[in-house]
């Protein structure tokens, strides 16, 4: 006999049990890569992080396009530096349906609006609030955005807090014996004078007590000028600089050029983590920071 009942029932099972398991998967939306290893160590099992901006594209300058507002339309949970590095996002997350996380907080320079943003386009655009926007240079800072994300994703999903409270500890625990390694691996070179392609790199330096003698560029994607380049060419000349950081987004011909007849080393430097994987993650990416940086010191 048939049994409608039955069918009903199935169908519904059919229909609801795709969408019922689709729904409880945590998705997570991050702007830049480094922030997507993060949210990937927290979110772990519990669902999946996408990131935003393609690799090969730069923070300071992106356009959304429709795909990209489709995966901010998608996500559980946004998370972002602030309007300092992806202004880009500022006007689009005021709409957003999702809860929005924004790591770094707005000074009192940027948030007088209008202002701010029309000196935008000026040199100094993504430190105009005097706040270095690229946070993840700075693995405590990382620690912290670990921290918040676990929270955010706890509030908005009680059943799985224990699960995510697990995996922010194992990955504070992975993170702690990254940083402590890198700064043993550091330290024969803390005097060691470098210089890097664009202003990226600060925090990192910073917290390492490193030595960075000059960035050729704030704007990564504006090639030196002239007077720039003579300036670090005499720099190079004149000081004990022992190593020329690029970064693999970047054409770096002009640079090469500088340093090919002085007894300078060329290192690479990536500030988006383009190359690491989601199970190198976040400490893993530091240590290759951190392997890079020794390398071409030595
Ligand atoms: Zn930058």
């Amino acid at each position: 006999m048939f049994d409608m009942k039955k069918l009903v029932l199935l169908l519904m099972f059919v229909c609801i049990a795709p969408l019922a398991t689709a729904a409880e998967r945590l998705s997570v939306v991050t702007s830049v890569k480094p922030l997507q290893l993060v949210a990937n160590a927290i979110v772990a099992d519990l669902g999946d992080v996408e990131v935003l901006i393609p690799a090969g594209s730069s923070p300071h300058h992106y356009s959304l396009k429709p795909s990209g507002i489709r995966t901010l339309n998608n996500a559980d949970l946004i998370v972002w530096v602030g309007p300092s590095l992806e202004q880009f996002l500022t006007k689009v997350l005021q709409r957003a349906d999702a809860p929005v996380l924004q790591l770094l907080e707005v000074s009192d320079t940027d948030s007088h609006g209008h202002e701010a943003e029309s000196t935008v386009h000026d040199d100094e655009h993504h430190h105009h609030g005097g706040e270095d926007p690229h946070i993840w240079m700075d693995p405590l800072l990382m620690l912290d955005a670990a921290e918040k994300i676990k929270n955010a994703l706890s509030a908005q999903y009680p059943q799985h807090a224990v699960q995510l409270e697990k995996n922010y500890q194992a990955f504070a625990d992975e993170l702690l014996t990254a940083e402590k390694q890198v700064r043993q691996q550091l330290i024969p070179y803390q005097k060691s004078g470098f210089v890097v392609f664009h202003d990226a790199f600060a925090l990192l330096v910073e917290h390492y007590g490193l030595n960075q003698k000059a960035f050729f560029t704030v704007d990564p994607a504006r090639a030196p000028g002239a007077k720039k380049l003579a300036t670090i060419q005499k720099l190079l000349k004149t000081q004990k600089v022992g190593c020329v950081f690029v970064e693999p987004q970047f054409e770096a011909a002009v640079i090469k050029q500088i340093v090919s007849d002085l007894p300078v080393k060329m290192g690479q430097l990536d500030p988006l983590a383009i190359d690491v994987t989601l199970a190198q993650g976040y400490p893993g990416y530091l240590q290759i920071l951190g392997s890079n940086i020794e390398s071409c010191l030595q």
